[in-house]
């Protein structure tokens, strides 16, 4: 295991896999192809949807955008929502988020098809991924426990210690650790002594989005340390939670604050989208 586990090989991996996969589709006329829903023009959003394009057009899938007006109603997000749904030809439907606060993003997630919601936020997903029977898996902690997987990191009655209990990463991540077999705490903003608990894991998940938060003094030499924060410092600069520089030389092993978590998160909204085209044609459950 190296000491830096940067995320561009494992991404690699998941692609080459992937292509034959999509080859095996194509193969038999399928083209899985997966539809962005995007609301209003946040410059983040535009950029997230270009990088899943270019990865989808890498991977031979087809993606197609619907951009819907800033104003627009819950009833008429809903109503292209229901249309993607029933849509035979869109196996995948990825909704940019956050949306308008005016919109309940509950009623988005309990109208979207769990066969087609390729980021893990329909009602029925979230609760399969608890149950642990998922089929289609939240991005970041699938990334998280695809590069454990990649880096041979041993996990099965392992400590694993979640800083964060967020719902996009803390607590799905929690459940994806507690399927592999692994012993898991989940820390928190009122956790007490929590250089006690991350300094007795054996891997320690950093996402609570504070930037360079997690010194030295939160690890020891053994620690594996997956930073899934992405933060700016005070200067700007793209930084995680864990502060790479004084601790690269130190923990057993660490992921670095760019290339390490986030460049796999895409490869699995793409693995997700082949999953989810696989299961509603060759299984035959919708076409
Ligand atoms: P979130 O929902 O805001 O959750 C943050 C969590 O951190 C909360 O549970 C909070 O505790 C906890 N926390 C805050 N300060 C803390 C402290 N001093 N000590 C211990 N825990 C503390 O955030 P999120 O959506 O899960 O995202 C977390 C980070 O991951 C962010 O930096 C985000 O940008 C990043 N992220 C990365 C990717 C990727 O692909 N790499 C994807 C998604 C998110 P309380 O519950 O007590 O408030």
């Amino acid at each position: 295991m190296g000491r830096i586990l940067e995320g561009k090989p494992v991404a690699d991996a998941l692609k080459s896999e992937l292509n034959e996969k999509v080859a095996a589709l194509k193969s038999k006329n399928i083209e899985p192809s997966l539809m962005i829903i995007r609301v209003g023009n946040r410059e983040d959003d535009i950029v997230y949807e270009r990088s899943i394009i270019k990865a989808c057009s890498q991977a031979g899938i087809a993606a197609q955008s619907e951009v819907l007006k800033e104003s627009v109603t819950q009833n008429e997000l809903l109503q292209i929502i229901s249309m993607a749904n029933a849509n035979k030809d869109v196996h995948g439907i990825m909704i940019l988020k956050p949306l308008p606060s005016r919109i309940s993003e509950e009623a988005v997630s309990a109208l979207l098809s769990p066969e087609k919601d390729v980021d893990c936020i329909s009602t029925a997903n979230i609760t399969k991924v608890f149950a642990g029977t998922a089929k289609l898996y939240p991005c970041t902690p699938k990334a998280v426990v695809t590069l454990l997987k990649h880096y041979g990191v041993p996990l099965a009655g392992k400590h694993a210690v979640v800083c964060g209990r967020g719902m996009v990463v803390g607590k799905p991540l929690a459940m994806l650790l507690l399927s592999e077999n692994m012993t898991v705490s989940v820390c928190h903003s009122k956790t007490e002594a929590l250089t006690h608990h991350t300094r007795n894991a054996d891997i320690v998940i950093a996402a609570i989005g504070k930037p360079n938060f997690f010194g030295k003094e939160y690890f020891t030499e053994k620690s594996i340390v997956i930073d899934v924060g992405v933060n700016f410092d005070e200067n700007g600069k793209m930084c995680g939670d864990v502060d790479f520089e004084s601790i690269k030389d130190y923990a057993g092993a660490v992921t670095p604050p760019k290339g390490g978590v986030g460049a796999i998160t895409t490869a699995i909204l793409i693995s997700n989208a082949v999953s989810a085209c696989e299961e509603q044609t060759l299984n035959g459950r919708i076409n």
